[in-house]
C-alpha cells in the first residue's frame, strides 16, 4: 500500500508507527520536507502542541505541511495533533501556529490542568464492533465545529461535569482528529479506518 507517515518531531511517534504497521501499512517517520513529499497520508501524534509548533518551524515543515493539507492529503491528529490541525486553539500560546485543516475551535488542556488523565468508553461514528476506550491525557476538547465538520464522538452524557457531551472526535473530508490517544490501547480500529482512507485517496487520484 501507499506510504503513511507519522510526524516524528516529538510525542507518541513509535506507538502510531506500530499501530499503522499492525494495519498492514508501510508506516514511515516524517521529519523532513522530503519525507513528507513521499507519504500519502500523515498521522500527527499527541505530545505538546507548543513544542510541536516550534519544531515544525525549526524543521522547515510548517509551510510544506500546510500545502499538503490544502492539497487534500489525508491526516489523522490525536490530542496535540488535533490542536495543531484546528483553525483556532483557545488557551494555546499566542505564538502557536495552527494548520487550519479542521474548521473547529479546540480548547487546550480542557479537562483542567489538574486532570492529568481521564478515561471513558466512547461510541465512535464509523467504528463497528463496540465502543473504543478513550484515553485522555491533558487533552483538549472541541468547543465548536464549522458546517463541513462531522462529529464522530462525544463524552457520554453519563459523565457529569463540564466535560459531559463535549465533542472529542471529528472529521472534515480527508482530515480526522481525536482528543484521545487511540495508540495507547492496542485498539487499531481508527488507524485501520485511516489507512483505508489513505488507500482510497491514492486510488482516486490515479
Ligand atoms: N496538553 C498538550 C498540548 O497542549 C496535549 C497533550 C497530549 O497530546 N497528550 O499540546
Amino acid at each position: 500500500g501507499p506510504p503513511v507517515g507519522v510526524l516524528a518531531l516529538q510525542g507518541n511517534v513509535a506507538e502510531h508507527l506500530d499501530a499503522l504497521r499492525a494495519c498492514g501499512a508501510d508506516a514511515r517517520a516524517v521529519r523532513r520536507a522530503g519525507e513528507l513529499e513521499e507519504v500519502a497520508g500523515l498521522v500527527l501524534p499527541g505530545g505538546e502542541s507548543t513544542t510541536l509548533s516550534k519544531l515544525l518551524v525549526a524543521f522547515d515543515l510548517l509551510e510544506p505541511l500546510r500545502a499538503r493539507l490544502a492539497d487534500g492529503m489525508p491526516a489523522f491528529g490525536s490530542c496535540a495533533g488535533m490542536i495543531l490541525l484546528a483553525r483556532e486553539a483557545i488557551d494555546a500560546r499566542p505564538d502557536q501556529h495552527q494548520l487550519g485543516a479542521l474548521d473547529v475551535v479546540v480548547r487546550r488542556n480542557a479537562f483542567g490542568r489538574q486532570t492529568e488523565s481521564f478515561e471513558t468508553d466512547l461510541s465512535v461514528t464509523g467504528i463497528r464492533g463496540g465502543p473504543m476506550r478513550g484515553v485522555f491525557i491533558r487533552a483538549p476538547w472541541v468547543e465548536s465545529v464549522g458546517r463541513g465538520v462531522d462529529v464522530l464522538a462525544r463524552i457520554p452524557a453519563s459523565i457529569s461535569g463540564p466535560a459531559s457531551g463535549k465533542v472529542v472526535a471529528v472529521r472534515q473530508g480527508p482530515v480526522m482528529a481525536t482528543a484521545f490517544h487511540p495508540e495507547q490501547t492496542g485498539d487499531a480500529r481508527l488507524h485501520d479506518l485511516f489507512v483505508t482512507r489513505v488507500r482510497e485517496s491514492v486510488a482516486a487520484t490515479r
